[in-house]
């Protein structure tokens, strides 16, 4: 009996065997998850509803269109700050700046600290930065796990996409014996806003003011007292000047889109596209980007494509750039460490709509950023509903984004409970921050050249 029991489980597996192989057979099966290829592109000041696949009318993206449509799109992407070094640390370590420590000028990102391309380096992979601006300095440690690491930093005037696609084109066309991840880091459409004037001509509407979109304008804008009468039409006119921006880095991404179509990337390889934080136009009375926590500051892209993601799909679960090391490590079936804030998002394309919709969402404005010395300010997130906290006036203000995504009805004394409660988690999630030393001097060159870039 026992022998026949075997001998009938032997036929079976024989039987399971012989199936496989004939499905193996009859064409390609799924590649391997693992080994797969990671690419990690940062549109500096890229905001979200200023993109055709999230909803902006004017044809400012179409290029990203196509390929977000060919990959999974998530909605609702926070960045974890307004501004590039705090939001891009976040990209490469999983962490809020409050717990990777990076929320000024002067600090280096600590030893105990994992990055995305130390953990990959870890597993065999060619790891390569290129960024596109000295911010993203190896003094802070931004290179950290990279096998190169090239900083191109161009004047403020300049174009960086087409130089940097360049590269990233000249790097995805090397023979790759080992998995590689490749961060890019392009600078456009950070201001001057100063696109060709064949991009430009596709969005510039009539305008007769002294509005030219340089960084230089716009600083001295927000730095005088009082700040200059700027209305609709500067709004306008800035917006214009952006769009075409937008326009003009989303042509350049045409050839690496088509390189990443081409060859056996579609296969092996995960594309994650997003951007550091967004842009303001004078909707809470600002330009630039850097002070607030505003939806058009913090709404940023998220886009993943390639291998393992599933084709023209919409996720509105909450994201945020912590979870982009998680979510690619996943990707790439790697194991990720315990402890990041972020968190794998793949199982949202398998679970329903509403999937983690009610996960907290936390980002900071730090000092250096702000108008008053030693001022700082956060957000946190849950669900519908967002609260501000603006540690110089100790002002709270809580808004519901579906009903108001403009942020103007402050609920904050309508509604004291859910008030208390967004601020205790934000209290709580304050507990674990981490305080790092400023050891990084800036030279008198560096400064100038964060006065260029509009930030001092
Ligand atoms: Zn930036």
């Amino acid at each position: 009996m026992r022998q026949r029991i075997s001998g009938r489980r032997e036929r079976f597996l024989a039987l399971a065997l012989l199936a496989h192989l004939a499905v193996a057979c009859e064409g390609p099966s799924e590649p391997p998850a693992a080994g797969r290829n990671l690419i990690l592109v940062s549109l500096d000041t890229l905001r979200a509803d200023h993109l055709g696949c999230y909803g902006y009318p004017r044809p400012t993206s179409p290029e990203l269109d196509r390929f977000a449509a060919e990959g999974t799109v998530f909605e609702r992407a926070s960045a974890t700050a307004p501004w590039t070094v705090p939001s891009h640390m976040s990209m490469l370590t999983g962490l809020y700046p409050a717990r990777h420590g990076i929320n000024g000028w002067e600090e280096a990102l600590p030893e105990d600290i994992e990055t995305l391309a130390r953990l990959l380096q870890e597993q065999g992979y060619r790891t390569a930065g290129m960024v596109n601006v000295r911010l993203l300095s190896r003094d802070r440690h931004f290179h950290r796990g990279f096998d190169s690491y090239q900083i191109l930093s161009l004047s403020h005037q300049e174009h960086g996409a087409r130089p940097m696609i360049d590269r990233a084109i000249e790097f995805l066309e090397q023979d790759h014996a080992a998995p590689f991840f490749l961060f890019l880091h392009i600078y456009d459409p950070h201001s001057d806003y100063n696109a060709e004037a064949s991009h430009r001509e596709l969005f510039e509407r009539p305008y007769s003011g002294e509005v030219d979109g340089t960084t230089a304008q716009l600083r001295a804008f927000r730095q005088a007292d009082p700040i200059p009468d700027w209305g609709a039409a500067e709004a306008r006119r800035l917006v214009d000047l952006y769009d075409a921006e937008i326009h003009q880095l989303d042509a350049e991404l045409h050839r690496f889109f088509e390189c990443l179509r081409s060859g056996p990337f579609p296969d092996n390889t995960v594309v994650a596209v997003t951007s550091d934080h967004g842009e303001e136009f004078l909707e809470h009375g600002s330009v630039l980007h850097g002070r607030t926590l505003h939806e058009e500051l913090l709404h940023i892209p998220l886009i993943l494509w390639g291998a393992g993601v599933p084709h023209n799909r919409r996720v509105d679960t909450p994201a945020s750039l912590v979870d982009l090391v998680p979510t690619l490590l996943s990707l790439a079936e790697l194991p990720c460490p315990v402890g990041l804030d972020g968190m794998d998002l793949t199982p949202a394309w398998s679970e329903p709509d509403g999937w983690e919709s009610d996960r907290w969402v936390f980002a900071e404005a730090d000092k250096w950023n702000n108008q008053k010395e030693g001022n700082f300010r956060r957000s946190v997130r849950r669900g519908d509903f967002k609260l501000l906290y603006d540690h110089h006036s100790q002002t709270r203000e809580v808004y519901r984004l579906s009903k108001d995504p403009e942020e103007r009805q402050n609920l904050a004394d309508k509604e004291p409970e859910l008030t208390r409660a967004l601020s205790q988690a934000l209290d709580q999630f304050m507990e674990r921050a981490r305080v790092v030393e400023d050891t990084l001097e800036m030279s008198e060159e560096e400064l100038e050249r964060l006065r260029e870039l509009g930030y001092l």
